[in-house]
């Protein structure tokens, strides 16, 4: 009686799949269609309809967090590899593609590494998503320049800016986010650099005019507020940085949540509130171009 074994198919990870097998003389190939599929893979009993759809959603998922990294995981699929070898190419591509797009992209790197004197979480440049059009770049480093001098040891920390490529191509969940000319700054705080690990969503408490409303972007996320480390706003520092800001040339708006304004004791005509159904802006600063 003929041993049964199972196979592993080495062809595409959309294809591959474990499949049981008789050992002993093969059939014969029913048409020449064996001929088309890659080296070394066997054509599998049936396709597992959920794989096209993991890759389509990690596709996705890359995308919108990453941009580049979509182009990692497309990369990575032709090949006939292992799920372990294909997660190491995918890697390995990605990390090539983060290090080689300082170089490529029409826009410029902040706060990892450059020199610049602004800071980022790590996690934002490995995204990557602190890149800027160069004269926005110019600004946050001319602020970081400003800081430096008033503030030593304070530097500006860059939360989210621009994805290294692509026009039109928003950084979500920020909309606005598309062309390289908007940038997010933490708030300064005494004591600490942060008071969220992403530097998101540690709200400053305030009065609100801003009724309850659904569908909205404006989340309040009461069930984080507990985590975060209690350092208290540095209004000083803050205010600084947003002045400056204001008074540059190159800045055409800066949000910020209207009770911050106000305890800031800050007015310019720069300055707005970016509406009830947006994000709220008294966990962080967003500044753009004219
Ligand atoms: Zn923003």
């Amino acid at each position: 009686m003929a041993a049964v074994h199972t196979i592993v198919c080495r062809g595409s990870p959309l294809l591959r799949g474990r499949f049981r097998a008789t050992v002993g003389p093969m059939p014969p190939a029913p048409d020449d269609a064996s001929h088309d599929r890659p080296a070394g893979c066997v054509a599998p009993t049936r396709i597992r309809p959920m794989r096209p759809l993991l890759h389509a959603s990690a596709l996705l998922a890359l995308a919108v967090l990453t941009q580049i990294g979509a182009l990692a995981w497309l990369l990575a699929l032709p090949p006939c590899r292992r799920p372990l070898a294909f997660a190491a190419t995918a890697a390995a591509l990605y990390a090539g593609l983060v290090a080689f797009a300082p170089l490529a992209s029409p826009r410029e790197r902040l706060g990892c590494g450059a020199g610049d004197g602004l800071a980022t979480p790590a996690l934002y440049c490995v995204l990557p998503r602190t890149y800027a059009d160069p004269e926005m770049a110019a600004l946050m480093r001319d602020l970081a320049g400003h800081m430096a001098t008033r503030n030593p040891g304070r530097p500006p920390v860059l939360l989210d800016a621009g994805f290294p490529f692509l026009d039109g191509m928003p950084l979500l969940p920020h909309l606005s986010h598309d062309d390289g000319e908007k940038a997010d700054l933490a708030l300064w705080y005494e004591g600490a650099r942060l008071r969220s690990p992403l530097g998101y969503f540690a709200f400053e408490d305030g009065p609100t005019d801003c009724p309850a409303a659904w569908p909205t972007l404006r989340w309040d996320l009461d069930l984080l507020q507990p985590l975060w480390r209690a350092a208290p706003l540095d209004e000083a520092a803050t205010r600084d940085a947003v002045a400056w800001l204001l008074d540059d040339p190159r800045t055409g708006k800066v949000l910020l949540e209207p009770h911050l304004q106000r305890r800031l004791g800050l007015s310019h005509p720069k300055l707005r509130f970016q509406g009830c159904r947006a994000a709220r802006h008294d966990d962080h600063i967003h500044v753009q171009l004219r």
